[in-house]
C-alpha cells in the first residue's frame, strides 16, 4: 500500500547527511531496522523510489530517517536536501532484513549505520544495551553519522574505525578479522551493514572467526 507523507522539518547531521522528519501516517507500523521505499511527489521523480531506513521509534508520532546525499549519483539522494517543509514524498513499505534479533555487534560502514540508529536507540530506552557494541568505519572523522548519540549510549561500547585520516582515540585502517578478534566479543549476534564491498569482507572476516550463519544478519544491495 502506498502512503503520502508531508515533510514536516530537515536539518544537517553531517556535511553530506541529513535527518528528514514526516508526519506518520495513522495505523503505520514498522519494527526497528526496517526501511521503506521513499520517492518525491515532484515532476520527473514521481517513479524514482529509493530504500532508507526508519530512524525513529515505532511509537513515536512522526517517521524520521537519516539520508546521505550523492551528488554523483545525480540521483534521489541529491534531490532530497531541496526537498522544502510541507512537500510530499509516497512510501512503500515497511520492509528489511535487518531487525533486532538479541544483544551482540553491530558492523556498520558509512551510511550502512541507519538500521543501527532505531535498533539501538529502542534498546537505549530499555536500558537494554549490555553486551551490545558498535564498530563504526568511515572515511574521516566528519563523516560520522550522529557521534554524539552513540556517546550517550550508557552501556554501549563504540568503536570507531576512520580509513582515511588519523584522530586521537580512533582506531585507523579498516576493520578485518584480526582487528575483530582483538576489540569484539563474537559470541552473540553479529549485524553488518553498508556498501556490498564492505558486507562481504565483514561476511568473510567473522566466516574466518568461525561465526555460523544464523549469528549472522546482513542488508545487501546497498
Ligand atoms: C534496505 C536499504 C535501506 C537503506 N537505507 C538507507 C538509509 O537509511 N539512509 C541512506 O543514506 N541510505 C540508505 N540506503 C542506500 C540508499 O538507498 C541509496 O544511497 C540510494 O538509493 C541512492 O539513490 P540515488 O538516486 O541518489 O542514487 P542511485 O540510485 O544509486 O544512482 C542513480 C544513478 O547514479 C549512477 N551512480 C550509481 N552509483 C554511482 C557512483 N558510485 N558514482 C557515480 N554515479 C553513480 C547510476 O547511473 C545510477 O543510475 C539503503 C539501501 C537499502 C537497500
Amino acid at each position: 500500500m502506498t502512503r503520502t507523507l508531508i515533510l514536516q522539518s530537515q536539518d544537517a547531521v553531517t556535511h553530506d547527511t541529513y535527518r528528514f522528519v514526516f508526519d506518520r501516517p495513522e495505523g503505520f507500523d514498522f519494527e526497528p531496522g526496517q526501511a521503506a521505499e521513499l520517492a518525491m511527489c515532484r515532476e520527473g521523480w514521481r517513479d524514482e523510489g529509493r530504500p532508507f531506513t526508519f530512524t525513529s521509534l515505532p511509537d513515536e508520532d512522526h517517521l524520521e530517517f537519516v539520508i546521505k546525499s550523492y551528488p554523483s549519483h545525480d540521483g534521489v539522494t541529491e534531490q532530497l536536501p531541496t526537498l522544502k517543509s510541507g512537500e510530499k514524498v509516497t512510501l512503500d513499505g515497511p520492509f528489511g532484513a535487518i531487525t533486532d534479533k538479541g544483544a551482540g555487534v553491530f558492523l556498520a560502514a558509512g551510511a550502512g549505520v541507519t538500521p543501527f540508529i532505531a535498533i539501538l536507540r529502542a534498546r537505549a530506552r530499555q536500558g537494554d544495551l549490555a553486551g551490545c557494541q558498535l564498530i563504526f568505519s568511515n572515511k574521516t572523522e566528519a563523516d560520522i553519522i550522529l557521534r554524539d548519540d552513540w556517546r550517550g549510549m550508557d552501556g554501549l561500547k563504540v568503536e570507531h574505525v576512520l580509513s582515511e585520516e588519523k584522530a586521537d582515540g580512533l582506531h585507523h585502517g579498516k576493520v578485518d578479522a584480526a582487528f575483530l578478534d582483538r576489540h569484539a566479543d563474537l559470541s552473540g549476534q553479529i549485524y553488518i551493514c553498508g556498501p556490498q564491498g564492505y558486507v562481504d569482507a565483514m561476511r568473510d572476516a567473522v566466516k574466518e572467526l568461525s561465526v555460523p550463519d544464523d549469528r549472522v544478519h546482513t542488508e545487501d544491495g546497498w
